[in-house]
């Protein structure tokens, strides 16, 4: 007889995968959300000046929705760009938030929904379950295949000069996400393999994550990375492979569902001071220090990464240890094919940042408690110098 561990699973409720839905925008929201009057779309500067935001707002506006875009997100969204945006939201009284972007628009639009219509201070909704209240109606739609934040039920936020908060509560989890790869062309293959592997490590922590690990985790972890190996190197070596880009969104969608219920490690645990102090996209931080960390935890974690090994390299054989590794190379493989750093010099990183790094990596308790293995100070130095 199995006898699994009592688990609980959320996730959002409405998921549509249909390349030009974007397009489609305001019968998706007529439909879902009849009541909606005043929408405001959510994005950055950069994506605003694709052009793409265009024709998800002309057809809320053939809705019958007023339309507002707020397009002042950056990269690691300090607290006072979510501040200004909840302000935005007010005094628009907006009555719909629509996410368009990468992980930081949709992580704004996630605050500006709790936040917009509730009197409670940005300082007290820092950390696990501590949003009061609802929230208005929240619609994602990501222009990236990575974070998975459309189906996540977490904010992060920079509250100081390297320092990120994260919120967590169940109100963050969006009425409906939205995946449309025709949103997703344009983007750079180094962007395009950054974020895939990001996602690709979602699946592979979630798979081994220590204590909430599920039935249901683990299938969106394996359907996640079965997509997501099959479909990276084809859509860094064409972007415009609408078919592949699609897969890579619903991958990277799997991908957040397992790890929203079965949380990451130590992979972004070590990842979190490289972005922080130097600036490194999230994505890009992941995949330097990601072998190093297969290959520290394998001898706790060799026989559930001998079983990702079947999807990511099927050609793999050998002992469990033979099979775990051959699953780390496969990922430096990835990193190698498609022309992204892969050392923490290349990064700018020098030998005498690592212990610096070392002690940021350690503060990440929250993280480093889901990992397979325990990890110490002079773990986390070894694992940065062997990715130096
Ligand atoms: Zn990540």
């Amino acid at each position: 007889m199995t006898d699994f561990p009592a688990f609980s699973f959320s996730t959002v409720p409405h998921i549509v995968s249909e390349s030009g839905a974007a397009g489609r925008l305001g019968e998706h929201i007529a439909q879902r959300f009849p009541d909606a009057r005043r929408a405001l779309l959510v994005t950055d500067p950069g994506f605003l000046r694709t052009g793409l935001v265009d024709a998800p707002a002309a057809s809320l506006r053939t809705a019958g929705l007023t339309v507002e875009v707020y397009a002042q997100v950056m990269a690691d969204p300090p607290e006072t760009v979510v501040l200004e945006a909840v302000a935005a939201a007010r005094k628009f009284r907006c009555d719909i938030v629509i996410g368009l972007g990468g992980g930081s628009s949709m992580d704004v639009a996630k605050l500006i929904a709790v936040l917009a219509n509730s009197g409670q201070p940005i300082s007290t909704i820092y950390g696990i379950g501590n949003v009061k209240g609802s929230r208005l109606p929240l619609v994602q739609i990501p222009t990236t295949a990575g974070t998975g934040s459309e189906v996540t039920n977490i904010a992060i936020v920079t509250t100081g000069a390297t320092t990120k908060m994260g919120v967590v509560a169940p109100q963050l989890y969006a009425d409906l996400a939205l995946l449309d790869a025709e949103l997703t062309l344009g983007l750079p293959s180094a962007v395009t393999a950054a974020t895939g592997i990001d996602a690709m490590v979602h699946a592979i922590e979630a798979y081994t994550s220590k204590h909430k690990k599920n039935p249901l985790s683990d299938l969106l972890a394996r359907q996640a990375l079965a997509l997501l190996s099959a479909n990276l190197i084809p859509v860094c070596e064409n972007g415009r492979n609408l078919a592949a880009r699609q897969a890579m969104l619903l991958g990277a969608l799997l991908a957040g569902q397992a790890f929203s219920n079965a949380p990451v490690a130590a992979v972004h645990a070590l990842a979190y001071p490289i972005g922080g102090i130097f600036h490194v996209p999230h994505g890009l931080s992941n995949s330097l220090v990601l072998p190093h960390v297969l290959r520290f935890n394998a001898p706790e974690a060799a026989p559930l990464y001998a079983e990702l090994a079947e999807i990511v390299v099927p050609a793999a054989s050998g002992s469990l240890e033979a099979r775990a590794e051959a699953l780390a190379v496969a990922m430096q493989q990835i990193a190698t094919v498609t022309g992204i750093e892969r050392t923490l010099q290349q990064v700018g990183i020098q030998a005498s940042d690592l212990d610096r790094l070392a002690d940021e990596a350690m503060l990440q308790t929250r993280l480093l408690g889901n990992n397979p293995r325990t990890v110490t100070r002079t773990d986390a130095r070894a694992i940065y110098a062997a990715a130096f």
